[in-house]
């Protein structure tokens, strides 16, 4: 699942292509969410839920793109913005698209010269922006902002923006000022009898780590997955807080990690997965050289990874 340094990298990318710029025709074939329809999931296929978001996107300017934990926003002038959660497998990218009428199916279209968007991993194409690209411009300035998602949990629904704060239940983002080594510990404090890994994923408590940055962060800070909060020593507590930041601005830096389905808005892998000294490591000598071989342990129906030579219960 996309975590915050490719959500991050993705919202970096938006910015970079489509701000500024006007949405004049939306497509999709999964649920849709509007917001006088709040329980109302729709798709092409309900033609009367679907015009109602069509109608609040189409002819908008997109004002910016923000990330908020995990969650993409996209703020268009009118005050809606496009709320983007890529859950599992999703990712969006920018390029020249065209539908397909025969399979219903939108591909890179003949002109469109970025190899990188006809990855096979590119292919799942469920929502389809169509952007002018150039103000004025002709048709041959259409372009297409793309969800691609090969599991279809990503989720797109349309809200007031000044409606975003009600609407998210999400921790502190760790990569701001505000986050203090302070903040970072009466947060995780919240959770005292539960295992570190376990609370350092709960969104509630600090916003957009996952599986990938949480291991890793771990690992910089020489702690087990498994320790319980309440007994991990204010020392301890200061290399994770630490580690937090450092794992997060490298996979950011890094343009976030592909061990999965993550492409960057060009369709492009992230290189974080180069990186890793704990996630998917198993097996592997510890890159501290403490004579470590890295584990895996089953935890919350997926995996942690730890070197049990630095990283004790
Ligand atoms: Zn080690």
């Amino acid at each position: 699942m996309p975590e915050l340094p490719e959500v991050q990298t993705t919202v970096n990318g938006l910015n970079k292509t489509v701000k500024g710029k006007k949405i004049v025709d939306v497509w999709t074939d999964i649920a849709v969410e509007t917001p006088s329809l709040p329980h109302h999931f729709t798709s092409t296929k309900s033609t009367k839920f679907f015009n109602e978001f069509k109608k609040l996107i189409v002819g908008a300017t997109i004002v910016k793109a923000e990330r908020r934990a995990k969650n993409i926003f996209i703020h268009l002038d009118n005050k809606q913005s496009i709320w983007i959660h890529m859950k599992m497998t999703g990712h969006m990218m920018y390029g020249s698209y065209e539908l397909d009428k025969k399979n219903n199916q939108w591909v890179p279209a003949a002109t469109e010269r970025n190899a990188a968007l006809r990855d096979p991993y590119n292919r799942y194409l469920h929502t389809v922006f169509t952007i002018q690209d150039k103000p004025f411009g002709s048709a041959q300035d259409l372009r297409q902002l793309v969800l691609s998602d090969v599991r279809k949990f990503a989720k797109v629904t349309i809200l007031p923006t000044d409606t975003i704060d009600n609407e998210l239940d999400i921790g502190p983002e760790p990569l701001t000022k505000e986050f203090t080594l302070d903040v970072c510990t009466s947060q995780l404090l919240k959770r005292s009898n539960r295992a570190i890994k376990e609370v350092l994923l709960d969104q509630k408590i600090i916003s957009g780590i996952g599986n990938i940055y949480s291991d890793e962060a771990l690992w910089l800070a020489g702690i087990h997955p498994l320790r319980l909060v309440k007994d991990i020593t204010p020392a301890e507590m200061k290399l994770l807080y630490e580690g937090i930041k450092v794992v997060l601005e490298k996979g950011i830096d890094f343009g976030g990690d592909s061990t999965s389905d993550y492409r960057d808005i060009n369709g492009e892998r992230g290189k974080f997965q180069a990186a890793h000294n704990a996630y998917r490591m198993t097996g592997k000598p510890c890159k501290k050289n403490d004579g470590g071989i890295i584990e895996r342990i089953p935890f919350s129906g997926r995996g942690a990874h730890f070197c049990p030579a630095h990283q004790m219960l």
